[in-house]
């Protein structure tokens, strides 16, 4: 159910945020064992909150779920890591959990990712195997795969994600729900375990644009806890939400529509463009020239950026600590070898190197150049067409197991979500259909919508008229 058809709901009476939470707490007992997307849920903690929820509030009484990444004062917050997994509890609220439940929200359940959000298939958590609803030989996609698989399989009612190259709108697209990045500096991350600091925004996964719209419309806005959080009014998200395409510009980049896509996606995404042509937008052919190099460029910087991010997690602080060190370097050593699975160690050691004195210039400076070129490509878009569209991935959802074949690979299936982050714009995944795909029957499909910075209003109002016509 959506979030405005429960708000009316509890405003009529009609349901209690304990009747609310009953059902989901049945639901998962029904469904969970299966799909795995929660790794924990205080069930207790999340009643005691539901009596004395003010319904007025605009989320009054309702439950997100949230990325195990973002801290939730006493709640764990494993980031799917053995490393936090021992005995870390959260110590503070994170910003968008604050607000949340300024808005009368009641965070519940901690769901499953890429250990640190590294990865696109969650199958890099250390700590359980998340299945895609759909079909459950089948990753969810990743990193935020337990909060776009609850969703899905509507076990949680919306979600909160994170995503540094595409980890709230492909798992979105794989579970067939809606996913939005927002625009770097719209959404604070203080409270979110940093992956790579110039890239990460949290988000929501939810069932519908609408509700997409009313996540974000509360957790968007400054934050003095976040200097990267920009001190700029948050628009009203929802006023113009169905005034549909009419006379936008919207733009075809050559090269997210070349070889590679998988036949039935390329059909499904023509599809939908095709739909708001039909509403009245004008489809403009674009290039975006230097999108081939997003693979490699973001390969760079999130790895070096997270090589020191990681750095923090030594076994001094707080998480796992190796027993009986035998001096400090030891301990450093044994902790981190202990603590970290292999794409995380796989990322710490391709961002030290990328850093290390003699190949900064060669590869984290270059790259620094080549992001300026792929926000150059996106400005001068921006300057013709109001919003760009494209497939979210080239497959739809790929069988669990995969990982084990090839990491770069893996990269390159992230070509369609990187550019924006390195760019800093808003980016949204909208079902659009589904399709056979590798013996399955009917996989969901993504279609992204990219707007300028802060452009989230007309991000949305494209992609609820994309939505209306699926
Ligand atoms: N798949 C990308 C990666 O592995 C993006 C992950 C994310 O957005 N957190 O880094």
């Amino acid at each position: 159910m959506s979030l405005s058809s429960l708000r009316q709901q509890l405003l009529a009476g009609a349901t209690t945020p304990a009747a609310i939470l009953g059902q989901l707490a049945e639901a998962i007992a029904a469904r969970d064992g299966h799909t795995g997307a929660y790794l924990s849920h205080d069930f207790a903690a999340a009643m005691a909150e539901a009596e004395r929820a003010d319904l007025t509030l605009p989320l009054g009484g309702i439950p997100i779920a949230i990325k195990d990444n973002i801290n939730v004062l006493g709640q764990p917050c494993t980031c799917g890591s053995r490393f936090l997994a021992e005995n870390y509890r959260s110590p503070y609220d994170a910003t968008v959990i604050r607000k949340l439940r300024a808005a009368g929200a009641i965070p519940f359940g901690r769901m499953n990712l890429d250990e640190f959000a590294m990865g696109s298939s969650t199958e890099n958590s250390a700590l359980q195997t998340t299945r895609n609803p759909h079909d459950g030989a089948r990753i969810p996609g990743g990193s935020s795969g337990g909060s776009a698989a609850a969703v899905a399989d509507h076990t949680a009612i919306a979600a909160l994600g994170s995503d540094t190259g595409g980890s709230i709108r492909q798992p979105a697209a794989h579970c067939g729900v809606v996913g939005l990045k927002p625009s770097y500096g719209r959404v604070s991350r203080y409270g979110l375990v940093a992956f790579a600091s110039s890239l990460d925004q949290i988000g929501p996964l939810t069932h519908s644009v609408e509700d997409a719209a009313r996540l974000l419309q509360v957790i968007a806005g400054p934050d003095p806890l976040d200097s990267t959080c920009l001190d700029v009014a948050v628009p009203d998200y929802l006023s113009g939400l169905d005034e549909g395409v009419k006379g936008l510009k919207l733009g075809l980049p050559k090269e997210y529509f070349g070889a590679g896509i998988d036949p039935g996606v390329r059909r499904q995404v023509e599809a939908a463009v095709q739909a708001l042509a039909a509403q009245g937008a004008e489809l403009v052919d674009i290039s975006l020239p230097h999108t081939a190099y997003a693979v490699a460029t973001y390969y760079v910087i999130a790895p070096a950026e997270a090589s020191s991010n990681l750095s923090r997690f030594d076994g001094i602080r707080y998480g796992h600590r190796a027993a009986s060190p035998v001096d400090l370097l030891d301990l450093y050593q044994r902790s981190r070898e202990e603590g970290f699975g292999p794409e995380v160690k796989r990322r710490i050691i391709l961002g030290t190197y990328v850093l290390s004195s003699g190949y900064y210039d060669a590869y984290y400076s270059r790259a620094q150049k080549v992001r300026t070129l792929i926000r150059r490509d996106f400005e001068a878009a921006f300057a013709r067409v109001d919003a760009i569209l494209s497939p979210v991935a080239p497959t739809p959802a790929r069988k669990l197991g995969g990982l084990a074949i090839d990491p770069l690979q893996e990269y390159l299936s992230d070509i369609f979500t990187l550019a924006p982050n390195l760019a800093g714009i808003c980016a949204i995944s909208v079902p659009c259909g589904v399709t056979a795909f590798d013996g399955a029957s009917a996989l969901p499909v993504g279609l992204q919508i990219l707007g300028p910075h802060l452009g989230e209003a007309t991000l949305l109002r494209i992609a609820r008229a994309a939505e209306a016509c699926r």
